[in-house]
């Protein structure tokens, strides 16, 4: 067995079902719960359906965000998660969900998800290494910010650059200095009027003639006195000494390039959220967001739930990937036990 399992234990029974050698060979098991996903939202889902006497089985994924732990990984300080009255790094956060969960009975394994098939039941799960099977499954995949690859991105990603105005707006670095915001969408406007309480003044940088956002954040964005909107405005890279201290951005129609100096370039330019795996499997919206019913997390098959940013295009927080996490476990234990209830009439 993969020394990537970092917690081996016995399906919850009745609804498993092992053969003899089972024991040796985890991957034999019919699994009560398999969470794909390890940010907030998973490891919430792995905590509750752990103390449910679930087993739950958590594929911790590194593909789409290059670590585990889904987008707190690349946050610094997290100042807005309950609990922390004076904020918390983004990774310390996770690694302690993570060991909570396995504390409350989760086994790990650290593995990309590279298939699923949910149209037989139980259903299969195809990592890098194993082949499990579930009566039924979490998917908490969370969704990743679109980034613009400027040259200097890397280099300044955190160091002035964030894609998260509500996560990061609050920081020292943004306080009383001009921001920018790149988008024209809900999310830039949003951001900008956000933003308004920390910068001096916020630009934002918008591609064409024309915002995306709703008509009423649009009228609110226009209306800002600490607000300025440049049209065909495209940011080309960043500068600064170890922090950003200004843009150099193109005009769409012209290609004439200028410097803005200001101390923060927000990202606001779409999601894209990571269900690659579970097209043609389950019900996506037109943006790939998975589709949930309702308040609950239940998609349109029976026994799989969503949680967190992969089917939130709108608050995208920790702390509510965290709850619907929460939700999901609840919501695939009731179904569990009244699936099991049916079986024993
Ligand atoms: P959107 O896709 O709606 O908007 C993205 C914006 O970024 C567009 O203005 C787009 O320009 C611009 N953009 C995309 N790529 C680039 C690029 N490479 N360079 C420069 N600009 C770029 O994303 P949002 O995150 O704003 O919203 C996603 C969904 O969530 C929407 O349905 C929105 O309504 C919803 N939402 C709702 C909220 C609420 O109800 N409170 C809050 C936030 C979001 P272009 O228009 O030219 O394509």
């Amino acid at each position: 067995m993969s020394d990537a399992i970092a917690k081996s234990s016995t399906p919850f029974s009745p609804q498993a079902e092992s053969s003899s050698s089972a024991q040796n060979d985890p991957d034999s098991l019919i699994r009560n719960v398999v969470i794909i996903g390890s940010g907030p939202a998973g490891h919430t889902a792995a905590i509750y359906a752990g103390r449910a006497n679930l087993q739950p089985l958590v594929f911790e994924g590194f593909q789409k965000g290059g670590i585990p732990g889904g987008q707190l990984m690349t946050t610094t300080e997290v100042e807005n998660f309950p609990g922390f009255p004076s904020g918390v790094m983004g990774g310390q956060l996770m690694a302690q969900m993570k060991e909570q969960s396995v504390n409350c009975g989760a086994e790990l394994i650290m593995e990309d998800v590279v298939s699923v098939d949910f149209r037989d039941r139980p259903f299969t799960i195809q990592s890098t290494s194993h082949t499990v099977k579930a009566h039924s499954v979490i998917i908490a995949t969370g969704a990743i910010a679109k980034r613009l690859n400027l040259p200097s991105e890397t280099k300044y990603w955190n160091r002035g650059i964030s894609a998260c105005a509500v996560c990061d707006g609050a920081a020292p670095i943004f306080r009383g200095v001009e921001l920018a915001v790149v988008g024209g969408g809900d999310t830039a406007a949003e951001e900008a009027i956000f933003l308004t309480r920390y910068g001096s003044k916020v630009h934002v940088l918008v591609r064409s003639d024309r915002l995306r956002a709703s008509k009423v954040m649009q009228d609110r964005l226009l209306s800002h006195p600490k607000i300025m909107v440049h049209w065909h405005s495209l940011p080309i890279d960043v500068y600064g000494e170890e922090i950003v201290q200004g843009i150099k951005i193109r005009d769409a129609i012209t290609n004439e390039e200028r410097d803005l100096a200001v101390g923060g370039l927000f990202y606001a330019i779409g999601h894209t959220p990571n269900t690659d795996l579970f097209v043609g499997q389950i019900d996506l919206d037109e943006n790939g967001y998975i589709i949930t019913k309702g308040k609950s997390t239940a998609t349109n098959v029976e026994g799989i739930y969503a949680c967190g940013d992969v089917q939130d295009h709108e608050y995208r927080q920790a702390i509510t990937a965290a709850g619907t996490g929460c939700m999901a476990a609840l919501e695939a234990e009731r179904w569990l036990s009244a699936k099991l209830a049916s079986l024993l009439q």
